[in-house]
């Protein structure tokens, strides 16, 4: 793992342009892939699934023998963990709930907002590389509290044919029935446009590989979606006090997401980089996804030295990373200097993965810098907002000439005739 200088990491930085953002080659294929869909429908779903995911499908849609065959993976510590890990999900964005408001003032204006839960939803649950229990407690608990009547899963087959069983088992737990076995970017293409078998939905969320990603920023506009999803990434501001051995492990817990994930630590200790060093190696060589976790951190992988806290303050928020753990002596006095990161994580006991799982804030966070401008996923992602706006008659007249003026400027005289019609009656 690179140690270099904060000028160093910020000239990488800002000289690094996203590669898939610039791959006419995954554009033309996931274009391909939505074209073939919306032509030819449930026909392209099995052709892709058989070319992508290497089966032949009887049925696009989990059947409940399906639903009843996951239950003997069941465990009792992992039904408990689950269950555990939902009471702390649904908990913690019970609070992000929001109400409709009606303000009305003297003259009798009344004027408001009505929130409104989307009517359907599509939630894709990563398959191919692993299966992701957690992205559908993440994804279903919030829209459920939001309100959503109908919520809908894909999530690529194995070889198999089969779904995986704890994604199943955490559906069942949620009251979740409708799966579909579609991946990539031809299961975004069926949810955003529909099939014979596949409902079109409103809204499509959850991460996935980039032709997922891809593929929801193609159909943002027909749909809506929660956001574009790039790598993982994890920035860690440690002093002095850290705990090498545990910036290690949280280093490598998101090294080992893909080969393209980013694991960064920004420290004001220079021995403390070197012990960091030592310790990637040896944990490194201890794990199983040892192959991804050292081509991540030979490419994306940097320790990056600062001479103050203050300045590794300053390279956070450039980097705005998807999680940023502040594994310092004093992490609430560090907090306000921090503006830019999806989730952050408090001193040596919080390590990412308990946000990943178990705590209760979302694990489906703004990457690449988007947390500039973007926040997790939360029960807001699945509610509309419609203005309400009440003027009695006499209120309208008090203020006609002055929209009548803003409406002439703009040239719209449709406006203004809308405002006079009335303000006629009136004088009459
Ligand atoms: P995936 O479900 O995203 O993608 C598998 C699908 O990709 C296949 O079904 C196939 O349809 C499609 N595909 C594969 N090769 C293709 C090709 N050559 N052309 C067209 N389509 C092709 O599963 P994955 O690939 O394992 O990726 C999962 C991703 O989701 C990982 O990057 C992982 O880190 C990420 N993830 C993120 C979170 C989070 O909350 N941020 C959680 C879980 C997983």
């Amino acid at each position: 793992m690179r140690i270099i200088t904060a000028e160093e990491y910020i000239a990488e930085w800002n000289n690094s342009t996203s590669a898939e953002e610039n791959d006419a080659a995954l554009d033309d294929a996931v274009l391909g892939i939505i074209r073939k869909v919306r032509e030819k429908q449930d026909k392209a779903l099995y052709e892709y699934t058989k070319q992508f995911d290497g089966v032949t499908l009887d049925d696009l849609v989990v059947s409940e023998k399906e639903f009843r065959e996951a239950k003997q993976f069941t465990t009792p510590e992992f039904l408990t963990a689950l269950k555990q890990a939902a009471k702390n999900i649904r908990a913690y964005h019970n609070e992000q709930k929001e109400k409709s408001w009606l303000v009305e003032q003297d003259n009798g204006i009344m004027l408001g907002q009505k929130i409104t839960p989307i009517d359907r939803v599509g939630v894709y649950v990563p398959g191919g590389k692993a299966g992701y229990p957690s992205t559908v407690l993440m994804t279903v608990i919030p829209a459920q509290l939001a309100g959503v009547k109908e919520i809908v899963i894909t999530t690529p087959p194995g070889k198999d044919g089969k779904v995986n069983p704890y994604v199943l088992l955490a559906a069942e737990l949620l009251g979740i029935k409708k799966i579909y076995k579609i991946g990539g970017a031809q299961a975004i293409a069926a949810l955003a446009y529909g099939t014979e078998t596949v409902k079109k939905v409103d809204k499509i969320v959850g991460p996935g590989n980039a032709y997922v990603a891809r593929a929801k920023k193609w159909v943002y506009g027909t749909v809506g979606i929660d956001m574009i999803a790039g790598p993982s990434e994890i920035c860690i501001i440690a002093d002095e006090k850290a705990n090498p051995r545990y910036v290690a492990a949280d280093l490598l817990s998101q090294a080992e997401h893909d080969e393209s994930a980013r694991a960064i630590c920004i420290t004001t200790s220079e021995q403390l980089a070197d012990s960091i060093q030592e310790e990637i190696v040896l944990q490194t060589s201890r794990l199983e996804r040892k192959e991804i976790i050292d081509a991540s951190i030979e490419a994306n992988g940097r320790i990056i030295i600062v001479d103050s806290l203050e300045s590794a303050a300053q390279v956070a928020n450039i980097i705005a990373a998807e999680h940023l753990e502040l594994m310092v002596e004093h992490p609430t006095e560090l907090l306000p200097q921090i503006k830019h990161a999806g989730a952050i994580f408090l001193g040596s006991y919080s390590p990412e993965p308990l946000g990943d799982y178990f705590a209760g804030p979302n694990h489906t966070l703004p990457t690449s810098g988007t947390a500039r401008f973007a926040s997790g996923l939360g029960v807001y992602d699945f509610l509309k907002k419609s203005t309400i706006i009440s003027y009695p008659r006499q209120a309208l007249e008090d203020v006609s000439d002055q929209i009548i003026t803003l409406a002439n400027v703009e040239g719209l005289s449709a406006h203004a005739n809308a405002i006079q019609i009335r303000k006629d009656d009136q004088d009459a």
